[in-house]
C-alpha cells in the first residue's frame, strides 16, 4: 500500500517532471544546446507584430531594441573602424561626455593595408573586439573596404587601398578576429561609395566586369571567407536605386549569390523608401532623418521607413509578414551571435596589449618611400642614406610642421575617437633627442575640439606666414637634419567624411615652406600624414620621404622608432601614388565627380576607366601587354610620362633584399589544379627586416581586354641579415579568371599566362610562363 507521504512525493515528482519538460519546450529559443536556426524559429513564433517591427529599426542614434519580454537585450552599435567611438547622447550626435569611454586608437585602415600582413589584421580585429566588448558594443561599424578610385576620396584613409586582392586578404582576418570576440563586424559601405562628394546623390554607372572584378571582391571575401555578421548599405545609388535598398546589390548579389545570412544595416540616413526597404533586402534601419532627410526630429524613430509605415502596410494587407519575418530572422541570428552569446570573453579597454597592437601595426604599416644618399652634414665626406637618423652623430635636429603637434585621432567624421592617449610626433621625437628644435612652419587647422572631444595641445597661432617661414628657414640653416611633418589633417576636405579633397596639392603653405627650407638645407626628411597620395612638386630635391598615415594612439612613438632605426620600415603602398591627378584613370577620363541630371537631384558618375583602376591604369598606358622582353633591369620599361611618383606595392627598407629566380611546380595546369611558384628571398643588407614578395598574373591571350597584370598572391617575410627563405605562393583557377559579362560567371580561358614576381608593381624581377589547359 502506498503511504500518503509516498503518494504526495510521487505527485510532486510528476509535477516537476511535467513542469520542467513543459518549460524546456517553451524555451527552445533560450536553450543553448539547440541549433541556432531552431531557436530562431521558436523566438520568431513568440514575437508580436510590434516586437518584430521594433527590432528592425533604431531606437536611438546607435542602438536598436532587443525583445525585452523574451530576454533579448538591446543591440548597441558603434563606429568603427579604428577604435570604439565615444558614446553620444541617446538621440543626439553630441558626445555624451562619459568618463569611461576613452579608447585606444588603432591605425587607420590604409596603414593596416600597408602592412601587407594578414596577421596584423587579425591582431587588429581581436584588439578592437576586446575594446568593444568592454564598452558593450555588439556591432562595430567597420571595416571599410571601398576601393581607392581617386586620391581625392575623402574617406580613403578608412579603406584598404586600390587593389581588390590586397583588400580581400586584409579584411578577412580583421573580421574573423573581431567576431572571434562575439562582436559583429559591419563591413561598409556596400558598395561603390568610392568618393564622398554628393554621396547621397551619386548614381554609379559601371560595367559588370569592373563591379565584380574591382569593387566587390573584398565584400565578397568578408562575407564568404570571414562570415561577416552584418554589412552596411552605402549612401549612393546604383542603377538608380539607393544601395541601402537595392534589389541587385542586396537581394541578388549579396543574399542570393553569396549566401549572406547576416543583417543588412542601412548607413545612417541611407534609407529613403518603405517599399524598397521592405522588398530590397534592408534588414535594419538606422539614422533616418524623418522630416525630409535633412534635419533631425527628436525621437522620430516611429516615423522610420521600417517602423509605423511598414506596420500599417502589413495591417492593411499590402504585405504579409513574409519579408518582415525574413528580416527578423536575420536580426535574431545576429542576437544569438552577439548579445545572446553566453560564452563571450571579457572585454577590456586601453590595455597594454592594445597599445602594443596599435604600435606594432603602425610600425609595420609606415612606408619608406624614398631614402637617397646625401652627405649627412656640411663637414661629412661620404654620402649615405639620410635615414635612419643616428642620434649619436646628429646633434641638431629640427622638426617643422603642424602635423607634428596635431592630434589625428580626432576629426575626419564618424571614425573620430576620444583616446586615452595619443603620442604626438614632436613629443616622441623630443623624448629621444635632447635639445630637438621645433618650428611650426605653417598654419592649417587650428580647431580645438571635434564633436565634444578636445584636442590636447593648443594650435592657436598669431604669427603671419612670412614669420613662420622665416623661423623655419633660420632654424633649418643650422640643423644637421630637418624633419618636416606635414600632409593632410582630417579637417573638412583634407581626408574627412562628407567631402572629397578639393585639390591634389598639399594644403596650406606647406610646399612654399618646404621649398624655402630646401634652399638652405637639403637634408630634409618629409614625413607625410594622410590616407591619400598628394602632389610632391619638390620630390627630386628631397632625399627621404616617409608615409606615416593616420596611425592612432602610438603615432609619435611609431614614427620616431622608424626615423631613428629602432624599427626597420616594411610597409608597402596599398595604392598608386600619382604625380598628378591626370595619371589616375577616373580623372584622365573626366569621370569624376560625374554629371548632374537636369533636375539636379542625381549626379551620374560613370566609372569609365572600368577595371583599369590604380596600377592597372598605369600599366595599360605604359606598356600594353607585358612579356619577358619588357623586363629590363628588374623594372618595367614604363614610359616616363605615365610613371607615378611611387607605384602600388612600393616601399623601401633600411636593409636590402635580393629576389632570386622564381620556379613553378608545373608549367601547365587544368581548371581544377593549383600551381605553386617558389622564389628565394635573401636579406643582403646588415639589418634584420621584412620584404613582401608580390605575385602578379598576366593573361597573355584573352577574349576581353585584361589588365597587364593583377596581384593574386603575396607574402611578407622577415629575414635576418644574410638569411635566405624560399617563398612559395600558390594560385588556382580563380587567379586566372575574369568576370564574363555574357553569362555572369567567372571564366578562366585556356591559354598562356605569366606569373610575375616582384617587390612592387613596378619592380618585377622574375617571371614564369605557364599554360591553362
Ligand atoms: C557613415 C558611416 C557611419 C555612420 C554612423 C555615417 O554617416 O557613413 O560610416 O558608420 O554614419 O556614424
Amino acid at each position: 500500500m502506498m503511504t500518503r507521504t509516498y503518494k504526495r512525493l510521487l505527485i510532486a515528482l510528476s509535477f516537476i517532471i511535467c513542469h520542467s519538460s513543459f518549460s524546456v519546450a517553451q524555451s527552445i529559443y533560450l536553450d543553448e544546446s539547440k541549433p541556432i536556426e531552431q531557436r530562431i524559429d521558436d523566438a520568431l513564433s513568440r514575437m508580436t507584430l510590434d516586437e518584430k517591427i521594433a527590432v528592425i529599426h533604431a531606437q536611438s542614434k546607435f542602438s536598436s531594441p532587443g525583445v525585452k519580454r523574451l530576454g533579448f537585450p538591446d543591440l548597441w552599435t558603434d563606429d568603427g573602424p579604428h577604435g570604439v567611438r565615444p558614446d553620444v547622447l541617446w538621440d543626439e550626435w553630441e558626445q555624451a561626455g562619459q568618463t569611461n569611454d576613452s579608447c585606444v586608437a588603432f591605425p587607420a585602415l590604409t596603414c593596416l593595408a600597408a602592412t601587407w600582413n594578414p596577421a596584423m589584421a587579425r591582431l587588429y580585429g581581436e584588439s578592437l573586439g576586446e575594446e568593444a566588448l568592454y564598452r558593450n558594443k555588439s556591432v562595430m561599424l567597420g571595416p571599410g573596404v571601398n576601393i581607392y578610385r581617386t586620391p581625392l576620396g575623402g574617406r580613403n584613409f578608412e579603406y584598404m587601398g586600390e587593389d581588390p586582392w590586397l583588400a580581400s586578404r586584409m579584411v578577412v582576418p580583421y573580421v574573423k578576429g573581431l567576431q572571434s570576440k562575439g562582436v559583429a563586424a559591419c563591413v561598409k559601405h556596400y558598395a561603390l561609395n568610392n568618393d564622398e562628394e554628393y554621396r547621397h546623390q551619386v548614381n554609379v554607372i559601371i560595367s559588370d566586369r569592373a563591379l565584380h572584378e574591382i569593387y566587390l571582391p573584398a565584400f565578397k571575401a568578408a562575407v564568404q571567407e570571414a562570415g561577416a555578421w552584418s554589412i552596411m548599405g552605402a549612401y549612393n545609388l546604383y542603377k538608380d536605386q539607393h544601395n541601402c535598398h537595392n534589389d541587385i546589390m542586396l537581394n541578388r548579389i549579396l543574399k542570393q549569390d553569396w549566401g549572406f545570412d547576416g543583417v543588412v544595416i542601412s548607413d545612417w540616413g541611407g534609407c529613403h523608401d518603405t517599399d524598397e526597404a521592405v522588398r530590397n533586402g534592408l534588414d535594419l534601419e538606422f539614422g533616418t532623418w524623418t522630416d525630409g532627410l535633412t534635419m533631425g526630429k527628436t525621437n522620430a524613430y516611429d516615423s522610420y521607413y521600417l517602423a509605423d509605415a511598414y506596420k500599417q502596410a502589413i495591417l492593411e494587407g499590402k504585405y504579409t509578414t513574409k519579408e518582415l519575418d525574413e528580416k527578423v530572422r536575420r536580426l535574431l541570428r545576429l542576437f544569438y551571435r552577439t548579445t545572446m552569446k553566453k560564452n563571450k570573453p571579457y572585454g577590456f579597454l586601453c590595455s597594454d596589449s592594445h597599445y602594443e597592437a596599435a604600435l606594432k601595426i603602425a610600425q609595420e604599416g609606415i612606408v619608406l618611400l624614398k631614402n637617397e644618399k646625401i652627405k649627412k652634414s656640411k663637414n661629412e665626406k661620404v654620402a649615405a642614406p639620410l635615414l635612419p637618423i643616428d642620434v649619436t652623430k646628429t646633434q641638431r635636429i629640427l622638426v617643422v610642421g603642424e602635423n607634428a603637434i596635431k592630434m589625428m585621432t580626432v576629426g575626419g567624421g564618424s571614425s573620430s575617437l576620444k583616446v586615452q592617449r595619443e603620442i604626438l610626433p614632436l613629443d616622441a621625437l623630443q623624448a629621444r633627442v635632447v635639445g630637438l628644435e621645433y618650428a611650426r612652419g605653417y598654419v592649417g587647422d587650428t580647431i580645438q575640439s571635434y564633436n565634444g572631444v578636445t584636442v590636447g595641445r593648443s594650435l592657436y597661432e598669431t604669427r603671419s606666414q612670412a614669420e613662420l617661414t622665416a623661423e623655419a628657414v633660420e632654424k633649418a640653416r643650422e640643423a644637421d637634419v630637418v624633419i618636416f611633418i606635414g600632409g593632410l589633417n582630417k579637417s573638412d576636405h583634407q581626408d574627412c567624411e562628407g567631402h572629397d579633397r578639393l585639390s591634389y596639392d598639399l594644403p596650406y603653405a606647406q610646399n612654399e615652406v618646404i621649398e624655402a627650407i630646401l634652399k638652405v638645407n637639403p637634408r630634409l626628411v618629409y614625413v607625410n600624414i594622410s590616407g591619400n597620395g598628394a602632389a610632391l612638386p619638390w620630390l627630386d630635391k628631397v632625399p627621404a620621404v616617409v608615409q606615416a598615415w593616420f596611425i592612432g594612439s602610438e603615432a609619435g612613438e611609431a614614427i620616431a622608432s622608424v626615423l631613428f632605426g629602432d624599427v626597420n620600415p616594411s610597409g608597402k603602398l596599398p595604392f598608386t601614388w600619382y604625380a598628378s591627378l591626370d595619371q589616375c584613370g577616373a580623372h584622365a577620363l573626366n569621370a569624376y565627380p560625374g554629371v548632374w541630371r537636369e533636375d539636379h537631384k542625381v549626379i551620374d558618375e560613370e566609372y569609365k576607366e572600368g577595371v583599369f583602376v590604380g596600377y592597372r591604369w598605369t600599366d595599360k598606358l605604359s606598356n600594353g601587354k607585358l612579356s619577358k622582353s619588357k623586363l629590363s633591369n628588374g623594372k618595367l620599361s614604363n614610359g616616363q610620362i605615365h610613371s607615378p611618383l611611387f607605384a602600388f606595392g612600393h616601399g623601401l627598407s633600411y636593409t636590402t633584399f635580393k629576389l632570386g629566380k622564381m620556379t613553378a611546380d608545373k608549367n601547365a595546369m587544368t581548371e581544377g589544379d593549383e600551381i605553386t611558384f617558389t622564389i628565394p628571398v635573401t636579406n643582403t643588407g646588415s639589418m634584420a627586416g621584412a620584404e613582401t614578395v608580390q605575385l602578379y598574373i598576366s593573361d597573355l591571350e584573352a577574349s576581353v581586354e585584361r589588365p597587364v597584370k593583377e596581384l593574386k598572391a603575396f607574402q611578407k617575410v622577415f629575414l635576418q641579415p644574410g638569411e635566405t627563405r624560399q617563398v612559395s605562393l600558390t594560385i588556382g583557377k580563380q587567379a586566372l579568371s575574369f568576370y564574363d559579362e555574357t553569362n555572369g560567371q567567372w571564366k578562366a580561358e585556356p591559354g598562356a599566362f605569366e606569373a610575375l614576381a616582384g617587390t612592387s608593381s613596378d619592380k618585377i624581377v622574375s617571371c614564369c610562363s605557364f599554360n591553362l589547359q
